[in-house]
């Protein structure tokens, strides 16, 4: 049976991890099928029709679905993922919303956030915030899983010609209904897929203070993070946490700026390609993950640091 993958959109373009969903997807089976529910959302449908790694789209119209609302997409997959032996999303707010969701509609035990597909009914995933590693099979004939997108590469965008098959909307659910959307808008790259990022940590003492991260953020065309406590000491809000209970992020470069390396911050970066430390106590763990560790005081470091930057002519986005 086919694989049917649910796609994160918001009406006019794919989320950037559904394509790392489809590499991880097709891992497990090469007869992918993606899921596009939404509204006025043909240019997404046409778009994913043009993933080579897709081999069929299935396209729900209709008002309701044009927020997404885990209450109105979950009854419709439920009642389309009879010719199906795997569902399948991102394990990020939007996979996590929706797919326990799935799982308890179809009575089946939901895999979360797998880093490997090691056989159709065996995953690897990280427990116990990444410290540890548990190889999971499922007997379900049904299975329900979410990735962990950075994990897996983005699939290919252009080259193939998928089928686009019309599917009836199941009716509104009542019980709930979309008021608004509040997001933070930010000309920065998004921290989940950006290739560097900067994070500060309770070591910037404050949120005015994280200036001088914004400063270098601007010159590296960086994303940036932060630990739990900086977003709990209000410096800064928590879309930017990292952690085991923040975003999980693999940039090519991670500069931890008066962090201390808790192991639920290190769950969220420690597979970053090159790791950098800024602290002033050289016994802080974080230096025992960093690549590069510079045992400084932030406040003298990171102006020298942009001092450098600037002398720069352009840094290649
Ligand atoms: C269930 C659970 C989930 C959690 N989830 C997360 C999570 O998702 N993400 C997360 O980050 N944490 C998480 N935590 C919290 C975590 O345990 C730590 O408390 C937190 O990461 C500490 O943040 P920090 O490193 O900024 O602060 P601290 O541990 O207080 O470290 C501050 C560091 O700044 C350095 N410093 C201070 N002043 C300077 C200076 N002037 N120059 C240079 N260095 C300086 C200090 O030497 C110190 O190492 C979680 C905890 C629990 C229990």
């Amino acid at each position: 049976m086919p694989i049917l993958l649910i796609a994160e959109h918001n009406n006019k373009e794919l989320k950037p991890f559904t394509l790392n969903a489809i590499t991880a997807a097709s891992q497990i089976d090469t007869d992918l099928h993606v899921f596009l529910i939404g509204n006025n959302c043909e240019a997404v449908a046409k778009s994913l029709s043009e993933i080579p790694a897709v081999k069929k789209v299935l396209h729900t119209e209709a008002a309701h679905y044009e927020n997404y609302l885990a209450e109105n997409f979950a009854p419709l997959v439920v009642k389309n993922a009879h010719n199906y032996s795997h569902i399948v999303s991102s394990a990020n707010t939007f996979g996590k919303n929706l797919m326990p969701r799935i799982a308890a509609l179809l009575n089946t035990s939901q895999v979360s956030d797998i880093i490997k597909v090691i056989s159709p009914d065996t995953f690897l995933r990280p427990i116990y915030a990444g410290n540890a590693f548990a190889t999971v099979k499922s007997t379900d004939t049904k299975k329900c899983i979410t990735i962990r997108p950075t994990s897996f590469e983005p699939s290919e965008k252009s080259g193939g010609s998928a089928s686009v098959e019309k599917i009836e909307a199941a009716e509104e659910f009542s019980g709930s209904k979309f008021i608004k959307r509040e997001e933070v808008k930010s000309d920065r790259p998004e921290l989940g897929t950006a290739r560097i990022v900067i994070s500060g940590g309770r070591g910037m003492q404050s949120g005015d203070n994280f200036k001088l991260i914004n400063a270098i953020a601007d010159k590296l065309n960086a994303a940036i993070g932060a630990s739990r406590a900086a977003v709990d000491a209000g410096y800064i809000s928590n879309e930017h946490q990292v952690g085991q209970t923040g975003k999980v992020v693999v940039p090519d470069l991670y500069i931890a700026v008066g962090i201390s390396g808790a192991i639920q911050h290190l769950a969220g970066m420690k597979e970053s390609k090159i790791i950098v430390a800024i602290n002033k106590d050289g016994e802080a763990p974080i230096f025992s993950v960093a690549d590069y560790g510079l045992e400084a005081d932030l406040f003298e470091a990171l102006p020298q640091f942009l001092d450098e930057l600037n002398k720069l002519n352009s840094i290649q986005k």
